[in-house]
């Protein structure tokens, strides 16, 4: 059997071979949230351009740059924040991963069918935040376990199509969750 690349034989972190190799043993998908990580270990405050990934926060005529999210956060709240960045692409990783799945002869259930229009349905309509539930057992009738299978990845495909993109709801919510209980 060809290896996936030259020295492995599918992706480090999601076990695709669908998608090609693009460096280090990873997929593109999870090599772009690999290098977030890795570079994110390397922010250091005082060399401004180590902090790759950090947001822009407004503009600063003083100074003729963008300032960044980080510029107003205290030494603390700077590592909650680089903690929480790469926690959450520690998450889409885990998303990844679990999305191939579909693709590796895996049985596929009608809740995880629901699970994939769900998120869909919430990615075209963030409002609308209980369609497509309760659908598990009907998608199960309907479908099958073939049915299920050949459905399941081709939702996979539809959700490949939508930018993968951090949550940064989920990021601020970390940095700043210890503060809450000393908050008035
Ligand atoms: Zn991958």
């Amino acid at each position: 059997m060809d290896g996936w690349s030259r020295a492995y034989r599918a992706c480090q972190n999601c076990g695709t071979t669908r998608r090609s190799h693009v460096a280090k043993g990873y997929c593109g998908l999870c090599l772009r949230q690999m290098r977030a990580i890795w570079n994110a270990e390397q922010w250091n405050r005082r060399r401004r351009e180590t902090l790759k990934g950090v947001p822009t926060s407004g503009f600063s005529y003083k100074h003729g740059r963008h300032r960044l999210a980080t510029d107003s956060m205290d030494a603390e709240t700077f590592e909650r924040f680089r903690a929480a960045y790469i926690a959450e692409s520690k998450r889409i990783l885990s998303v990844l991963k679990s999305r191939e799945r579909y693709w590796l002869d895996e049985k596929i259930d009608g809740l995880d069918v629901e699970y994939q229009l769900r998120h869909i349905a919430r990615l075209i309509r963030p409002r609308n935040r209980r369609a497509f539930y309760g659908r598990a057992s009907s998608l199960r009738r309907r479908f099958g376990a073939q049915g299920l299978v050949a459905l399941a990845q081709l939702l996979d495909e539809l959700e490949t199509l939508f930018p993968w993109q951090r949550s940064w709801g989920n990021i601020y919510e970390q940095t700043y969750a210890t503060d809450a209980p000393d908050s008035p």
